[in-house]
């Protein structure tokens, strides 16, 4: 089965996406079916046809689709979700439809449909509710300020990590791959990780995410081909999901559940 995408594959998606629209006028917008996990806005096609696209950025897990009208599609790919580009026939998961001056066809794919699509006026993104509760984004993260946030709490540093409120869209696997190359056990209260370590932490959460991405990005030069679609790419991991395999110290990864997730960690190299 294919992972839930994370803050990689929803900027690989971006790259990608940013490809074929940035600079484009929308022509077509077509919803396909009222909803994913919430309906989608029903203005969406009379705000977004004809508009220009001046640029994508991601928050979070979030991408965004910004436009000459100073609207901004935000999309989240849920469990499932994914872009696909030009595909010759719609399939029945190909909820939302954007054609572009161009010719090109995009569709918003989500077997799942835990996705969501809403749209939101540029000036006023800060104050978007999800986007309001936001911690700074991990390429924004500094070990000093993340010692402050951390600052007296006893929940464990992994748990901490996964608060949206400390450091936003940093999900399961790379907090679990940012903290084994840290050597920081994940069950360590967050409070009590010094600022040593915590400069250890933030490069080594940098680097899991920019290799992640690296590797979404040499994917997308193959992403109009037919079965092609936007942002999964196969990346293996030093502990994630390696339970009983070895860790290069000769040790064997563990692990457990924690605030209902898996934890992968190597109990002799993180303390
Ligand atoms: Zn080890």
């Amino acid at each position: 089965m294919r992972r839930m995408p994370e803050l990689p594959e929803v900027e690989t998606t971006v790259r990608g996406l940013e490809k074929v629209l940035k600079g484009r006028r929308i022509e077509r917008v077509e919803a396909r079916r009222a909803d994913l996990r919430r309906s989608f806005p029903h203005d969406l096609g009379q705000r977004l046809t004809g508009s220009r696209v001046t640029g994508l950025s991601r928050r979070a897990k979030y991408g965004l689709i910004h436009t000459d009208r100073d609207d901004t599609m935000i999309f989240h790919l849920g469990m499932s979700g994914s872009w696909r580009i030009d595909h010759a026939e719609l399939g029945k998961h190909d909820h939302l439809l954007l054609e572009t001056d161009e010719g090109r066809r995009l569709a918003l794919n989500d077997p799942r449909r835990f996705g969501s699509v809403d749209l939101v006026p540029t000036s006023e993104l800060d104050d978007w509710p999800a986007f309001r509760a936001l911690g700074p984004e991990p390429f924004d993260l500094d070990p000093r300020q993340l010692r402050t946030s951390l600052a007296g709490r006893t929940a464990a540093i992994k748990l901490l990590l996964l608060d949206q409120s400390i450091v936003a869209g940093l999900g399961n696997i790379y907090v679990c791959e940012a903290l084994y190359r840290a050597g920081i056990h994940p069950r360590r209260a967050g409070g009590s990780v010094s600022l040593e370590r915590l400069r250890r932490l933030v490069p080594a959460i940098h680097q899991v995410l920019d290799e992640a991405i690296a590797a979404g990005g040499s994917t997308l030069r193959d992403f109009v081909s037919p079965e092609g679609e936007l942002g999964y790419f196969s990346k293996t991991f030093a502990v994630y999901d390696r339970e009983g395999k070895p860790c290069g110290c000769g040790g064997t990864v563990k692990r457990f559940v924690q605030g209902g997730r898996s934890t992968f960690y190597c109990p002799r190299c993180q303390r």
